[in-house]
C-alpha cells in the first residue's frame, strides 16, 4: 500500500490519471443526478402535454355528437309550422304540416327518433328510427299526477332554450342524453319538442382505453362516478366509505390535500378558464398525473388518470445517458492521450537524455534539436545549449590535459638544455626497443671538456654541448635513439645492429665532429672531439651489462689517446662489474 502510494507520488502520468479520474467523478455524480432530474422533468412535461390532449380530445368528441343534435333541435323547435299546429291543434292542416315537419327532422336526428308535447292538451307525440309510429304518433297526454311525466314539468319551469338530461344507466351501460327545447310565445310555453342520443358508445370507448397506466371515468358534478371501465377499482377504494361516498371520484385519493387538488381542478375547468387541467396527486401510494376536462353541456367531467411510468418507458432515456457517458469517457481518454504526447513523452525523453549526458554521452542531448517553442521545447533547448557547452568544455579540458600531459612527458624524458632524450627517456626507449632483438649500444664523451670550459668559458661549453648532441642526432639512423647520459656524456641506441653497422656508426659520430669547427659567437670557433665505446648486446643482456661494456671501450678509447672508436671485446675487455663479480 505504501509503495503504491510512493510510486503515484514519484510518477508524473500515474497521479495525472488520478487525478482525470477523480474529476471524472466529481463530474459524473452531479451529471447523472441532474440527467435523472432532467429525465423526470421531461416525463413529466411530456405526460401533462399528453393528459391535457387527450382530455381534450374526449371532449370535443363527447360535444360534437352533442352539439350537432341540440342546434338540430333548437331548428325544429323554431319552426312556424311546429309553432302553428301547437296554437291550434285540432286543425287538420296545420296538424299535418306539424306532423310533417317533426317527420322531416326525423331522418336528421342520429337516434332517428322525436318526441312532441303540445302544453295546452299535454299530448304526447312519438316515432322513432323503425318508424312504428307512422299515422299514430300520438301517443298519450302528460299528466302532473304521472310521475314518469315529472321530467316535462320540471323542464317546462326551466323556460325557454334546450335542456340536456342525462339518463344514464350504470347497471346496463347506457347513457342516453335527452335534448329538450321549449317551446315559447310571449310568457306562455307551446310545448316541447326534442330527441335522445345514446352516449354509451362513446362512453365505453374512452372509458375502456386499452392503453396501459391510463383510466379514464366521467364524473358529474358532484364527483360521482358515471362510467368507469372497472367499477370494482371505485368500490375497493373506498369500501370504509359511506354509501354517498362509494363511487366518488374522491374516494380515490388518499389524502384530503389531494382531494383539495381534484376538487380545485374541476372547479377551474367548471369556471371555463381553461379546457383542460392536470396536476399530481396520490392514487394508491402512487404518484399519479390527474387530468380533468369539462363537458358543459352535459354537466360531467372527464378525467384521466395516468401512470407515468407505464406509459412513458425511462428506458428510452438509457440510450442518452450512455451516449453521454461515452462522451465523458472519450472526452477524459483524449485529454490524457493529448497530455500524455505533449507533456509526459516529452519529458521522459528529456529525462533519457539527461540520464544520458550524465553518463558522459551527449549525442542524444545535441539531437534533441529545436521542436515546439513551448515550455519543454525551451528547456530541451535550453539542455541542449548547456549540453553542448559542457561538450565544448570537456573537448577543450581534454585537450589540455593532453597537452599538459606531453608537456610533463617532455619534462620527464627529454633532456631541458639539449632536447634530446634524458636519462630516464633513453632507458623507456631501451626497454621498448629490445625487448625481442640485440642492439648496438654506443657511449660518447667530450674530449678534455673540462679544458674548453676553462678557455671559453661555461656558456662556450654550453653551446658545445648543444651543438655535439644535434651532431649526434643527425649521424644515427631513424630507428636509433640517442640521448644525454651526464655532463659531456652520450648515449645511442643502435636496435637490431649488426657488427658492421656498429662499427659504422660510430665512426659517423666520430667523424661528425671535426669536420666543421663549432661557431661560438663573439669567441670564435672550436674543433671539438668525441671519443666512443661501442659493444653488442644481447636481447638478454640488461642495460646496466651493456653500458659497462660500453664504458669499458670508451675508457680504452680515452686511454689510446682519444677521438677514436673502441668496440668492446669480450677476449680482450673485462668489464668493471663482471671483473667484480
Ligand atoms: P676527458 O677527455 O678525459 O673526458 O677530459 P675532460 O676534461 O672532458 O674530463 P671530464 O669528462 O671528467 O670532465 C667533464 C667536465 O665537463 C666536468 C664539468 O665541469 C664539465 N661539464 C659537465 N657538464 C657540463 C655542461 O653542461 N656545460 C659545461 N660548460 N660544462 C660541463
Ligand atoms: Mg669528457
Amino acid at each position: 500500500m505504501r509503495q503504491i502510494g510512493r510510486r503515484i507520488a514519484d510518477t508524473l502520468s500515474l497521479r495525472v490519471l488520478l487525478f482525470v479520474l477523480l474529476g471524472f467523478a466529481v463530474v459524473a455524480v452531479p451529471a447523472y443526478f441532474a440527467f435523472n432530474w432532467v429525465v423526470s422533468s421531461t416525463v413529466i412535461q411530456l405526460g401533462t402535454l399528453f393528459a391535457e390532449k387527450q382530455v381534450l380530445y374526449d371532449r370535443h368528441r363527447g360535444l360534437q355528437a352533442l352539439l350537432r343534435e341540440v342546434s338540430l333541435a333548437e331548428t325544429l323547435a323554431g319552426s312556424q309550422a311546429i309553432r302553428d299546429w301547437a296554437l291550434d291543434e285540432e286543425d287538420e292542416t296545420l296538424r299535418r304540416r306539424g306532423i310533417a315537419e317533426l317527420e322531416h327532422y326525423r331522418q336528421s336526428f342520429v337516434d332517428h327518433s322525436y318526441f312532441f308535447v303540445i302544453d295546452r292538451s299535454g299530448n304526447y307525440y312519438y316515432n322513432d328510427a323503425g318508424n312504428a309510429y307512422a299515422g299514430d304518433q300520438l301517443r298519450y297526454a302528460v299528466s302532473p299526477q304521472n310521475p314518469r311525466d315529472k321530467w316535462y314539468f320540471a323542464t317546462r319551469a326551466l323556460g325557454e332554450g334546450c335542456h340536456l338530461n342525462v339518463d344514464n344507466d350504470a347497471n346496463l351501460r347506457v347513457t342516453k342524453v335527452w335534448m329538450n327545447c321549449v317551446i315559447r310565445e310571449g310568457r306562455n310555453v307551446l310545448g316541447i319538442l326534442g330527441t335522445g342520443i345514446d352516449l354509451s358508445a362513446f362512453i365505453q370507448e374512452v372509458v375502456n382505453i386499452p392503453q396501459a397506466g391510463i383510466t379514464s371515468m366521467f364524473v358529474d358534478r358532484q364527483g360521482q362516478v358515471q362510467a368507469h371501465r372497472d367499477e370494482n377499482l371505485v368500490d375497493l377504494a373506498s369500501l370504509s366509505a359511506e354509501m354517498s361516498d362509494k363511487r366518488s371520484v374522491y374516494s380515490l385519493v388518499d389524502a384530503p390535500e389531494d382531494k383539495a387538488v381534484l376538487q380545485r381542478l374541476m372547479d377551474e375547468v367548471a369556471a371555463g378558464g381553461a379546457l383542460a387541467k392536470s396536476a399530481f396527486v396520490n392514487i394508491g401510494g402512487k404518484q399519479t398525473l390527474v387530468g380533468v376536462g369539462y363537458l358543459d353541456k352535459l354537466g360531467w367531467f372527464n378525467v384521466t388518470l395516468m401512470d407515468l411510468d407505464a406509459i412513458i418507458e425511462r428506458g428510452l432515456f438509457v440510450p442518452i445517458g450512455l451516449l453521454l457517458l461515452a462522451v465523458m469517457v472519450l472526452v477524459a481518454v483524449l485529454l490524457m492521450l493529448v497530455f500524455k504526447r505533449t507533456v509526459l513523452d516529452r519529458v521522459s525523453a528529456l529525462e533519457g537524455v539527461v540520464r544520458s549526458a550524465r553518463q558522459g554521452d551527449y549525442g542524444p542531448a545535441m539531437g534533441m534539436g529545436t521542436g515546439q517553442q513551448d515550455e519543454i521545447g525551451r528547456l530541451a533547448a535550453s539542455f541542449t545549449e548547456m549540453a553542448a557547452a559542457v561538450d565544448d568544455n570537456t573537448r577543450l579540458l581534454e585537450a589540455r590535459v593532453r597537452e599538459r600531459t606531453r608537456e610533463l612527458e617532455e619534462l620527464a624524458f627529454r633532456d631541458g638544455q639539449t632536447g634530446i632524450l634524458n636519462r630516464r627517456g633513453f632507458m623507456a626507449a631501451h626497454a621498448e626497443a629490445t625487448q625481442s632483438d640485440g642492439y648496438g649500444l654506443l657511449v660518447v664523451d667530450i674530449d678534455r671538456f673540462k679544458s674548453i670550459n676553462d678557455r671559453y668559458g661555461h656558456a662556450a661549453g654550453d653551446l658545445v654541448v648543444l651543438e655535439v648532441a644535434r651532431r649526434i642526432s643527425a649521424a644515427i639512423g631513424n630507428r636509433d635513439s640517442c640521448a644525454r647520459w651526464g655532463g659531456d656524456e652520450f648515449i645511442v641506441l643502435l636496435p637490431g645492429a649488426t657488427p658492421e653497422q656498429l662499427r659504422a656508426a660510430a665512426t659517423r659520430v666520430m667523424s661528425a665532429m671535426d669536420q666543421q669547427p663549432i661557431a661560438l659567437g663573439q669567441a670564435g670557433s672550436i674543433t671539438a672531439s668525441v671519443s666512443v665505446g661501442a659493444c653488442l648486446a644481447d636481447a638478454r643482456d640488461s642495460l646496466d651489462v651493456a653500458t659497462d661494456m660500453a664504458d669499458t671501450a670508451l675508457y680504452m678509447a680515452k686511454a689510446q689517446g682519444r677521438n677514436m672508436v673502441v668496440v668492446f671485446d669480450a677476449e680482450l675487455m673485462v668489464p668493471p662489474h663482471s671483473a667484480k663479480a
